[in-house]
């Protein structure tokens, strides 16, 4: 596997029984992005995330993660920050580093702890070191949860809604934690999210998710300037927008239920531009510009079949 593609998945279905949940997807993040995963509530976003870290294996296709396939171990060079309700509130920071830290297999007790003061204080929070989480701030919890993350010094962290509940300014504080990171350690980031705030302001690149299928995957900037597929028209339509002006939008319909999921595109019983292809053929994933990816027949022949 190429050292700079740090995550790569080819043409991986899973299903939990008889409830298929990912459908043919394939994914690559390079060393050093910050790469996001959008999409709704049971997208099946966790479901990759579990994936890669191991939890589940696929059903067809392949994982790989930092060349390693089957997936190497969470907490050995993968980082993961959960959501804030993962952080034992009672605990201060240095006991939920150290639990954290210990669960991830970091058995010697003073490489623990010289690995626990430098994260701490890499986030600014070894003054609050003792002090239990309830005290603290919400972005001051979040730093600590990205201190737990750091702990096992990884090149991959997996942030899962990593500014869910957080105000305004802390979320701006977070992501801007965030993003210095990335630039200081070259740490290559996944990040799972529903908000496309969150996403547009944070990752390089990102990958649009529907009903288990990858829809669109280009260059953050890129695809905020030129949507291609109409589920990602529809989010960014619905989007307000700093300027203010123009009509928010609602994609019409709902989510489908993926225990039975529609033929063809997933996406055809809510899309305004479906033909009678789209009812019983799943289109493929094309590139149609050098890194913009698309699956929808609205695109067939601009490009090429992503392998
Ligand atoms: Fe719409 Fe058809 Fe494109 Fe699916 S393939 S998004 S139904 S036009």
């Amino acid at each position: 596997m190429d050292p700079q593609r740090v995550v790569e998945m080819d043409g991986v279905s899973f299903a939990y029984g008889k409830h298929p949940v990912l459908n043919e997807i394939s994914l690559s993040v390079f060393r050093g992005v910050i790469f996001g995963l959008l999409g709704a509530n049971g997208a099946g976003k966790t479901t990759i995330i579990r994936l890669l870290v191991g939890l589940n294996r696929p059903h067809s296709g392949r994982v790989s993660v930092l060349g390693e396939g089957p997936s190497p171990r969470l907490g050995d060079r993968i980082g993961y920050m959960p959501q804030l309700s993962a952080l034992y509130l009672e605990l201060s920071p240095l006991e939920n580093v150290d639990f954290f830290a210990r669960m991830s297999g970091m058995s010697g007790r003073r490489e623990r702890r010289d690995a626990i003061e430098s994260v701490l204080r890499f986030v600014d929070l070894w003054d609050r070191r003792d002090d239990p989480v309830l005290k603290l701030s919400g972005g001051m919890r979040q730093r600590a949860m990205m201190a737990m993350a750091l702990s096992c010094n990884p090149e991959l962290i997996i942030l899962d809604e990593p500014t869910t509940a957080l105000d305004v300014l802390i979320q701006h504080e977070i992501l801007e934690m965030l993003k210095d990171l990335n630039r200081r350690l070259d740490l290559t980031m996944l990040v799972i999210s529903h908000d496309l705030a969150v996403v547009a302001n944070l990752c390089q690149r990102v990958a649009v998710m529907y009903a288990g299928n990858i829809v669109e995957v280009a260059a953050t900037a890129e695809l905020l300037k030129n949507p291609l597929h109409p589920y990602t028209r529809g989010l960014l339509e619905s989007f307000p927008r700093l300027e203010g002006h123009g009509r928010l939008n609602t994609i019409q319909g709902k989510v489908p239920d993926l225990s039975d999921p529609p033929a063809g595109c997933r996406f055809h019983p809510r899309c305004p531009s479906a033909m009678d292809r789209c009812r019983s053929e799943p289109p493929g994933l094309l590139e149609l510009t050098p890194g913009h990816h698309v699956s929808c027949y609205l695109h067939e022949g601009n490009g090429a079949q992503t392998d």
